[in-house]
This record gives structure tokens, sequence and C-alpha cells, in this order.
């Protein structure tokens, strides 16, 4: 419904009325919605196929009727564990739920209008998303090749005196990784008074000694993490940044109190102490990568090199790609291209073997008849 025209036209803030409406995502219950059917599979949003770890079903079973209580404004407990498990001060750990929900309050905390922040053109959206939302100025590096480019980015953050740099690593939608060498020489290469936004979604997929160490006093970087991947609670919204104390001061300043959700923090935390189950969950992942890249290989399609629990196939146009999208979609096949350029490609999510199973001969089909 659209408001009469006599009625006073709202008086948003000057950033918000400069914003053309936009949605990062369109998700799948909305394409469902359009279509009038139900999708057969859901591999488009890379959220866990292998569902929660049993401790931590347990632990949200138990308190399921305390959700009439707040849950911990401090999320001591959780803050605790994770403080223990990266081997820093609990002052260096922040909640929020989710990455997406820290990229908000890390740009609020520290962006003001007009303020240069650095990505890479084809990145991660939703950091993009808030970086407008308030006023930020948005500068993009092309990629070289299928990764990141991380000489640029850093050249680029100190020729536009960057406030922020962003760097998901692994990265989304190609699935690609920068070493721990690689991203040390970055992060000195990063200008003082820039902070690294580090996006460590995947990290669960990755070896630990191939990250580089965590040093949160010594440095201008936030490393932000999450269970909606490995720990498969996207839907419970929480996830994690590891910051210098004083930058986690200020973000205290200006977060939502009782933002993260009880039953979140207690999964989360019952989660963390299981790590035997996130192990298995990256195992199967790794299982079901190799198979898409064998579906790859079979049909032509090069699949770029996924660090991740995703494989992005590439149809080397956008025409091609938006061909094969839009009849997966059609199918019942819930998949997922990126923003230009990688809107040539087309992710795909590790999915069950069941899943892998009936994702298979649908997507040759529609590969070999597009
Ligand atoms: C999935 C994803 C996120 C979002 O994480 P949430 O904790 O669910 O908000 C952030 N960054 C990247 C790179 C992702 O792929």
């Amino acid at each position: 419904m659209t408001s009469s025209p006599s009625a006073p036209r709202p008086m948003f803030s000057r950033i918000v009325d400069a914003i053309a409406p936009s949605t990062p995502f369109v998700g799948p219950e909305e394409l469902e919605r359009r279509q009038r059917r139900a999708f057969l599979v859901r591999v488009g949003a890379n959220e866990s196929a292998f569902g929660i770890s049993a401790a931590a079903r347990d632990a949200i079973s138990k308190v399921l009727s305390l959700v009439s209580h707040y849950g911990d404004p401090e999320n001591f407990d959780l803050r605790s564990e994770l403080a223990r498990q990266n081997g820093v001060a609990i002052d260096n750990v922040l909640i929020g739920s989710g990455i997406d929900d820290l990229f908000a309050l890390l740009v609020h905390a520290l962006i003001d209008p007009g303020a240069a922040v650095v990505t890479s053109l084809g990145s991660y959206p939703t950091f993009n998303y808030f970086v407008v939302g308030y006023g930020g100025s948005l500068h993009k590096v092309p990629y070289q090749g299928d990764l990141v480019d991380l000489k640029r980015l850093a050249h680029e953050a100190k020729s536009v005196d960057a406030r922020l740099v962003y760097l998901a690593n692994p990265d989304n939608p190609t699935g690609t990784f920068h070493g721990r060498d690689d991203v040390r020489q970055f992060v000195e290469l990063i200008p003082k008074g820039c902070v690294l936004v580090l996006d460590e979604a995947y990290l669960d997929f990755v070896p630990r000694d191939d990250l580089i160490p965590i040093d949160c006093e010594n440095s201008t970087v936030v490393r932000l993490r999450t269970f909606s991947k490995a720990h498969g609670m996207a839907g419970m919204r929480i996830g994690y940044a590891l910051a210098s104390h004083d930058l986690i001061a200020g973000f205290n300043k200006v977060r939502i109190q009782f933002g993260v959700n009880r039953l979140a923090q207690i999964g989360a935390l019952a989660s963390l102490r299981d790590p035997a189950f996130v192990a298995q969950v990256v195992d199967e992942v790794s299982h079901g990568r190799a198979d898409y890249e064998r579906i790859g290989r079979e049909l032509g399609v090069r699949t770029l090199e996924s660090h991740t629990n995703f494989v992005s196939f590439d149809f080397e146009s956008s025409e091609r790609a938006e061909t094969v999208l839009t009849e997966l979609l059609r199918r019942g096949v819930f998949v997922r291209s990126g923003a230009p350029p990688f809107d040539r490609l087309v992710r795909v999510t590790v999915g069950t073997k069941a899943e892998r199973a009936t994702f298979e001969p649908i997507f040759r089909s529609v590969v070999n008849d597009s």
C-alpha cells in the first residue's frame, strides 16, 4: 500500500534520503513466494547442511522456557570461553547477532559521513550496504584473477586515507584464501589510523596455522567470526569480534545491549565446547567440494579453488551464468551468483550427500542445455 498524496512525506536523515532503495540479498523464502513453490534443494546461502552439534541442541532445549528472561547483556560466559580459546582477554571480545550486525556497529562507531572505506570490487556486499547506510565513501579495488589484490588494497587505503579496509579471508563469493605470510605483509602495509576489518566467516574451513596469529593489542585489526557457517547456526544470529581493548570499548558505547538472544548465547557456547562436531562438518564439506570440482571438470566448467563451504562455478560471462542461475531456480535449486565482476559465477553451497545427489543431474542438464 502506498500512502495518500496528501500524507506528509517522511523526513529521513540526509544520508538515508539520498540512498536508492536496495536489498543486498533476496532470501530463498521470497523467491519461493514469487515462484509459488518450495525449492527442492537450498544451496544458495552458504548455510550449513550439517545441522548443529548435539551438545548445542541439548543446551538450547534445556533453556527454551527461559526465553522469558533477557540474555546476559555482557555475554560473559560466551566471551570468557572465546577469550580462553583464542588466548586473549575478555575485554578483547565482543558478541553481536552475526557478523552483519557487527559490520553495522563497526561502521557506526568508526565512520563519519564522507569517510573513505576500501574494499574489493565484487566481495561480500553486506559490508558495503552498511558503509553506504552511514554515509561512508566506498572505494573498490579490482581482484587479481580470483584473488583479492592485497597490495592494491593497501595502496588504495593509503592513497584515499581510508578509515576502514575490508578483507574477507577466505573470501566470498570466490572462496579463495590468502595464507598467513601474505596477510602479515598486508597488515604491515596498512596505514596507521586505518582499521582492517578481517572477515573470517569461513575460518573453520582452513587450518588454524594458516591464519595470522591473534595480536589484539598491537594492531588495529578487527577479526569477525560467526556461528552461521561451520557451527550451523545461521538462524540463531550470533557472531563475535576480536580486537583491541580500545576498539571494543568504543563499540560498547553504541552496541545494542540486549541484541543477542539467550538461546544463541547458550547454543554458541555449547557448540564451541564441541570441537569434534565442527571437525566432522569440515570433513564432510571437503568431500562435498571435491564432488562439485569433479562435476565441474566433467562438464568443462572451471571451479574456483575454494577454502569454504561452497564452490563457485565460472561460466565466463554474466549472460551464461544468469541463464544457468535462472534455470536452476526454475527447476527448484536455490543458488546464487555474485556482484559484478562475479556475476559470471554460480555459487553452490556444499549440501548433504542426498542434496548433492539431487543437485547433480539437474545441474548437468541445465549446463548442457545452456
Ligand atoms: C555468511 C557471511 C557473513 C554473515 O555472517 P552472519 O554472522 O550470519 O551475519 C559475513 N561475511 C561473509 C564473508 C559471509 O560469507
